[in-house]
Order: C-alpha cells, then structure tokens, then sequence
C-alpha cells in the first residue's frame, strides 16, 4: 500500500466514522464497503434468471442487459452518473458478472463507450469505463480501452428529435487499431435507450460479432444520456 492509498483509507475510515455509511438507494445502514443495502442489492441482481437479452439490432449479435431500467437499479445508475458515486460503477459491473457469468461468456474483451475528453474532465470519470472494469475482472475478460476514440463532444442526445441524434452522432467515434477478426467484442455502456450511440460505436468498430453490454435497458423515450 503506498502513502496515498493508506491516507485515502483511513480518510475513508474517518469518514465512516463521522458520518455512518448509507445505503446511496435508500439510506439504510450498511457496512461501507457494500456501497448499497443487501435489500437494495438482491433487487438489482433479481432479474438473473431472466436478462434482457435478445436479438441485436442490426450492428450487435446480441443486446444483454442486467435488467429494465426501473426501480433500484435505475437508482443506482443516477446515483453512478448524477452523485459522483464512482465506486458504484465498477460494483455494479461486479454484479452484473456475477449474474450473467455465463451468458457473458463468449466475449474475449470488454469496449467501454469512450467520453469525449473534454466531457471525461469536466465529470471526472467515464461511468462506461468503471462498468467494464467491475465486468472485466469478474468475468475474466480484459477492457481494450484505446481501441476507439471520441472524436467529437456531441451535445445532450436525449434533447434532440432523432435525425438530429443521428447526425450528432455520425463520424463520432474512430477506431484507433483494428481488432483480430474473430474477436468478440462486448461494448459496455449504462444504459440502452434507443441505442443510437452505442450503435455509432459499433459502426466504428466493424465486424459482426459485436455485442451490446448494459446495466439497464429502457423503453425509447426515458430521457437519460
Ligand atoms: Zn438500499
């Protein structure tokens, strides 16, 4: 453990102390280290047995989901994206190997959607990125971070009509090194709208054995970017 890490553990400790940890859900006590109550955890990983998984659109094989962006695992996801609570990100995509192990299994490396860099300072960490780090390490998979880059900032997605969407999105991303052919490639997002930009990320990557990994699928219209 170097000085920082032991200063960030025990600041994190003080804290603890200071303030009791809470469940980023719905407040209940819990161990800091769980970052959500059990409660709150058993019905993020409920839909296990039944994933959101179907036929891909035309870029994916396959679009696979943790569950319906709803109840505690929306919450968490704004939580991620709109509290800061970046640990929650990579716990998540723990969770999310834990529950889909096998389902997941066909993928040899995990693509987080890439931010713009200008976008990836101004909130400090890409959510996608902390997703497949959790999901990588849990599935044994490894995260190919520089294979795509964000070449433009596109605006807010979910305030344009949808040919204004796809005209934001087009040349958004570029592929920075060809993948082997017959790589499987999970490109890892939060949450599946209408899928338009992990669609444009696909386009960039090529090939047809790209698959869509996302905590949460929403019906089309739920305004989330
Ligand atoms: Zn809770």
């Amino acid at each position: 453990m170097d000085k920082m890490e032991t200063l960030q553990t025990w600041g994190r400790a003080l804290l603890d102390f200071v303030y009791p940890p809470h469940c980023a859900i719905c407040e209940a006590d819990i161990e800091a280290a769980e970052l959500l109550c059990k409660s709150c955890w058993a019905e993020i990983g409920s839909h296990r047995s039944h994933p959101q998984t179907e036929g891909g659109s035309h870029a994916f094989e396959k679009v696979v989901a943790l569950g319906p962006f709803t109840g505690a695992l929306q919450q968490a996801i704004y939580a991620l994206k709109f509290r800061n609570q970046v640990r929650l990100g990579r716990a998540l995509g723990e969770r999310m190997g834990q529950c889909l192990a096998e389902q997941l299994a066909p993928l040899d490396c995990l693509l987080p959607v890439p931010l713009h860099p200008a976008r990836l300072r101004e909130r400090g960490f890409n959510q996608s990125a902390e997703i497949a780090a959790g999901l990588g390490a849990v599935l044994g998979v490894p995260v190919c971070h520089r294979l795509v880059r964000r070449r433009r900032n596109t605006r807010q997605q979910a305030l344009l009509s949808a040919a204004e969407r796809r005209a934001n999105l087009r040349g958004a991303f570029a592929l920075m090194a060809a993948p082997p052919a017959s790589t499987r490639i999970g490109i890892v997002d939060d949450v599946w709208t209408t899928g338009e930009t992990m669609t444009a990320c696909a386009q960039a990557v090529g090939g047809d054995r790209l698959w869509a990994v996302v905590l949460a699928r929403s019906g089309a219209g739920d305004l989330l970017t």
